[in-house]
């Protein structure tokens, strides 16, 4: 049995009862129409509805001012027009960092951070040091990016991640996704500005919670709804196979990151502990007929761990591993986070990284970390709320990532199984299928 690095916090209060009414933002292409006609009403109000829920960003029936009141109450009856509410909102970096904290219909805290972007300057549109995307491509324009959760926690508990410490909560249904986006959408509405990026780099395993996040990129991309090109859209994925292996078969437009963090089996079983189910050849051995497949660039995502993952040996792994390779690595500073024993890898240390990997001919980039002030990290909020836990479990959860760090770093690897909720986690994902 594997130890859990998730933390035991004191009970909570019961959780109310979730609102069992659908969100109207979920509905699938042609739900409102089948709706509409059930209710016996004309079919043209299903474009008045859509312009309330997509243009308008909607919170509320009452809002939606071109429908009659009957309509509007049996739409409050049939559905929830916002399925999230917006509990607190910390803004950072002189303001062009905003991170909220989203309370759902059954008490779940879940976190999106909208990011701006100006046009010139350092720190543009999702871009690194050197002015480029997450795929590695360059920049100019003004972007706003949200970064959005896919479920409340993770139960893949990686030891530098603060969602990761929460443990596994529930997977988050569309409407839950998507109402991330429309909160920003308004929020960036009273300033005349669009949301122009999405990445799916909030809490939660986007893909242990495939079939909705790929609803939610449907209503994003689609003309009629949010109307965001899926090319804009990233989703990142801490390496579950199968998923990645689906995602290749659909061919969707969007981009996949792939958090990698260790280019060596003994070392990211640590770091990531799903490695322990689907180790780095096979994660990169599916990336890499991805981009074969789909003739899009796979982007690395590679968080620096001072004295931990960061060594010119890892460097040299790592390009090794990904030498020839339709990629790109995001080089991205660990953000602080409560109860690890570890720190960032210094700036030099990250430049010199990034230096190795491009003399191995991988396209490398330099990730600014954004809200530190804000408690970057995600999850950071609402671990904030679930409190701090024992003192002794702090201490516990400390020396048991030391151990197994000091056992990686001598070569060996983990010969733990899966914590019980992440194999859960995923033996659910499989019975979906
Ligand atoms: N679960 C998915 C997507 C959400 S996490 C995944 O892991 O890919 C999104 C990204 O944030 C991942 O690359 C993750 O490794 C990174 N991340 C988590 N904690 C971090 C921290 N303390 N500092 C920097 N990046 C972090
Ligand atoms: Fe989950 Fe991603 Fe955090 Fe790992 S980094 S615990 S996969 S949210």
């Amino acid at each position: 049995m594997t130890e859990p690095s998730t933390l035991t916090r004191a009970p909570r209060p019961s959780k109310p009862a979730a609102d069992p009414r659908p969100g109207l933002s979920g509905l699938p292409d042609g739900g409102l129409e089948t709706w509409l006609e059930s209710e016996g009403q004309p079919a043209y109000r299903a474009r008045q509805i859509r312009d309330g829920v997509w243009r308008q960003n909607a919170a509320s029936a009452e809002e939606l001012l071109t429908l009659p009141s009957a309509l509007r109450a049996s739409l409050d009856r049939a559905f929830r027009i916002d399925t999230i509410a917006t509990d607190e909102v910390r803004v950072s970096d002189g303001g062009l960092t905003e991170k909220s904290l989203h309370l759902l219909s059954d008490g779940a805290l879940i976190e999106s951070v909208l990011m701006h972007y100006p046009a010139r300057g350092f720190g543009r549109a999702g871009a690194g040091e050197d002015g480029r995307g997450a795929d590695g491509r360059p920049e100019h324009r003004e972007r706003h990016t949200l970064c959005i959760s896919s479920q409340a926690g993770c139960a893949v508990g990686c030891p530098f991640c603060a969602t990761g410490e929460l443990g596994f909560g529930r997977d988050l249904e569309t409407a839950e996704i998507l109402d991330q986006v429309r909160h920003a959408a308004r929020r960036l509405a009273a300033r005349k500005a669009h949301l122009t990026n999405v990445v799916f780099m909030g809490m939660g395993e986007p893909l242990l919670n495939l079939d909705r996040v790929l609803e939610a990129v449907a209503a994003l991309s689609d003309p009629q709804r949010f109307g965001l090109g899926a090319r804009h859209v990233v989703v990142s994925t801490s390496g579950v196979v199968p998923g990645i292996r689906r995602l290749t078969e659909i061919n969707p437009q969007f981009t996949l990151a792939i958090s990698l963090h260790a280019a060596r089996d003994p070392l990211r079983d640590v770091l990531v502990p799903l490695n322990r189910r689907w180790p780095v050849a096979e994660v990169v051995g599916a990336a890499r007929s991805h981009a074969r497949v789909t003739g899009r660039r796979v982007s690395y995502e590679y968080v620096m761990i001072s004295g931990v993952n960061d060594t010119d040996v890892d460097a040299e792994a790592l390009s090794g591993l990904l030498h020839g390779d339709l990629a790109h690595v995001n080089l991205i500073p660990m953000n602080p986070v409560a109860h690890t024993p570890w720190q960032a890898s210094s700036p030099q240390r990250v430049t010199q990284f990034a230096a190795r990997l491009r003399e191995g001919g991988i396209g490398a980039t330099v990730r600014r970390n954004r809200g530190q002030d804000a408690g970057a990290a995600c999850g950071q909020l609402a671990a904030d709320r679930a409190g701090e836990p024992p003192a002794p479990a702090v201490a516990h959860r400390r020396e048991l990532i030391v151990r197994q760090s000091e056992v990686a770093l001598r070569g060996d690897r983990s010969v733990e199984s899966l914590p019980a909720d992440l194999e859960a986690a995923v033996a659910g994902r499989k019975a979906k299928r």
